[in-house]
């Protein structure tokens, strides 16, 4: 009898002190969690996992060694994000490739953030990833310059736009101009000013065959780190330089990344330009194949869309697969029963000042 009294006293002993330790765990919870150490774990790893470093693991933990025994109850302190970092739980189905993708981060970055020897990761796993810089203010501007930011054409008629980002150079945009050319296509090219000198004749030929030039700042920077005048001055050194070779004054500015500010905008409108950016972005320079940029870009097409597009590419970029979309794009868009116009048909803008 005794014993039995002994076995559920200690039943119910055992409950009351599983619900303490249940509370405990529980406070600790909303700022850690609890990890069951597994067999062949090591505090390292665990650490990594987490996104912590050993050392603040041991001190989470007062531990007095870095031995671990399987089952081994350890506190997971929260990771600590550094000022431009977020923090992401790997989900089933990720690559580093993929976070990279979505969080805009190159795989260098990643890797060593985040420490990794490889690039392999698990579900589960925290990362590092960038804290995105600034929200999409586009609504925004366009609520405070009716009229002068455009991401696509208001149209209801089946017409879209082509346009090319980063030219000219003689690699790629020359080629473009070659198929825009032999399928008579008129489209429009946002010119990166630090890449005419030297290939003037590129943008000479841009005029000559009927295609329209907009500015796409001298050095491509994130415009939204600039001050009016830093914006004005990155615009104007490029509107000179194509004024040089063409006469005329660009009036259409798409900024890189398509970031502005408020205040930039400001002067810009101010002084006459208007500012395009797209509604469909083909991810040419990121996609890797053809393929994929065809399956990427036409589901997106409606009536008024502004394709963006790239002719030049950074750091030695291999642009192929955007030259071959384009032609496949334009045969395939004219199937579809679409015009492809030049953005001042699908936009009521002027071209130049
Ligand atoms: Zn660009």
């Amino acid at each position: 009898m005794s014993k039995r009294l002994w076995s559920s006293s200690r039943c119910l002993l055992s409950v009351v002190f599983s619900f303490l330790l249940l509370v405990m765990v529980g406070a600790t919870a909303l700022a850690a969690r609890i990890y069951r150490v597994q067999p062949g774990d090591t505090l390292y790893q665990i650490a990594h996992y987490h996104a912590l470093t050993t050392e603040e693991l041991v001190k989470a933990n007062q531990l007095a060694t870095t031995l671990l025994l399987p089952g081994q109850a350890l506190v997971i302190p929260p990771a600590t994000p550094r000022a431009d970092e977020q923090l992401y739980t790997v989900q089933p189905g990720d690559s580093l490739f993929r976070i990279g993708q979505r969080f805009q981060a190159d795989l260098q970055w990643l890797r060593a953030r985040n420490k990794l020897t490889s690039d392999l990761i698990y579900p589960g796993q925290i990362t590092r990833v960038p804290k995105p810089k600034y929200v999409w203010n586009i609504p925004a501007l366009m609520a405070r310059h009716p009229g002068k930011v455009f991401l696509n054409g208001t149209t209801t008629a089946k017409r879209v736009a082509l346009t090319f980002d980063d030219g000219p150079d003689t690699e790629y945009t020359t080629k473009i101009l070659d198929l825009l050319g032999s399928l008579g296509v008129k489209a429009t090219f946002f010119l990166k000013g630090n890449n005419i000198p030297g290939q003037e004749w590129v943008v000479a030929r841009m005029i000559r065959e009927g295609h329209i030039v907009g500015n796409h700042s001298y050095s491509h920077p994130n415009l939204r780190k600039y001050s009016p005048e830093g914006i004005m001055r990155e615009i104007k050194t490029t509107e000179e330089l194509v004024a040089k070779i063409t006469g005329k004054e660009m009036a259409l500015v798409r900024p890189p990344y398509g970031e502005m500010t408020e205040a930039g905008l400001d002067r810009l409108v101010g002084a006459g330009y208007v500012m395009i950016n797209w509604s469909v972005d083909s991810l040419d320079w990121r996609l890797g194949s053809t393929e994929q940029i065809m399956n990427h870009t036409l589901p997106q097409i409606k009536p008024g869309s502004i394709i963006l597009m790239h002719s030049a590419s950074e750091g030695g970029r291999d642009l192929t697969p955007s030259v071959n979309a384009t032609e496949r794009l334009i045969y395939a868009l004219r199937e579809m029963g679409y015009e492809i116009v030049p953005l001042t048909e699908l936009l009521p803008v002027w071209a130049y000042k």
